[in-house]
C-alpha cells in the first residue's frame, strides 16, 4: 500500500483546497496545577472563495471533508500515536461549516483530531509528538497557520 504522505493525489487536493492546520493544546487542572493533557489538531480546507457559500449539504464541501478525514485517519499509522498515546479521536463536524475571520469569513470545513496522553509518558510529548505531527503534515504538503 502506498503511504498517504507520498500520495501525490492527496498533495494536489491539499493544494486545491488550501488545507492548513492549527494546533490547540488542551489543559486540565490536576491537583491545583495546570497540566498539558493532550492537544487538538484542526485540519481546515475549503473549495470556494464565495463568502455566501453556506450549504452543509454541498457535495464539494463533503469531498473536502473526506480528504481531511483521510489525512486524519492516516496520521496514527505514520506517527507513534498508537504506540505511545492513549486516545485518538476524530470529529469531522459533518454537518457544520466554519466561517474563518482570518480568511475573510470564507466558509470552510474542518476535521478535529484530539490526542489525549497516556499519563505515563509525561513531559516529552510536547516536542516529540508535535514534531511528528509537523513532519507528517509537511509530507502531505499541509502547513500550519
Ligand atoms: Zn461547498
Amino acid at each position: 500500500m502506498v503511504t498517504l504522505a507520498l500520495n501525490s493525489r492527496v498533495q494536489s487536493l491539499v493544494t486545491e483546497y488550501g488545507v492548513f492546520w492549527q494546533f490547540w493544546p488542551q489543559f486540565e487542572q490536576i491537583h491545583g496545577e495546570r497540566r498539558l493533557v493532550g492537544f487538538e489538531v484542526e485540519l481546515i480546507g475549503f473549495h470556494t472563495s464565495d463568502l455566501n457559500h453556506l450549504d452543509p449539504a454541498c457535495p464539494a464541501c463533503r469531498h473536502v471533508r473526506s480528504v481531511l478525514l483521510a489525512i486524519a485517519l492516516a496520521m496514527p499509522r505514520e506517527t507513534s500515536f498508537r504506540r505511545n498515546y492513549l486516545t485518538y479521536n476524530i470529529d469531522s463536524h459533518s454537518n457544520s461549516i466554519l466561517c474563518l475571520p482570518a480568511l475573510g469569513n470564507r466558509s470552510a470545513v474542518w476535521v478535529s483530531i484530539y490526542v489525549f496522553l497516556n499519563r505515563a509518558n509525561g513531559q516529552s510529548f510536547e516536542t516529540d509528538l508535535l514534531n511528528e505531527v509537523k513532519t507528517f503534515l509537511n509530507k502531505c504538503g499541509i502547513h500550519q497557520r
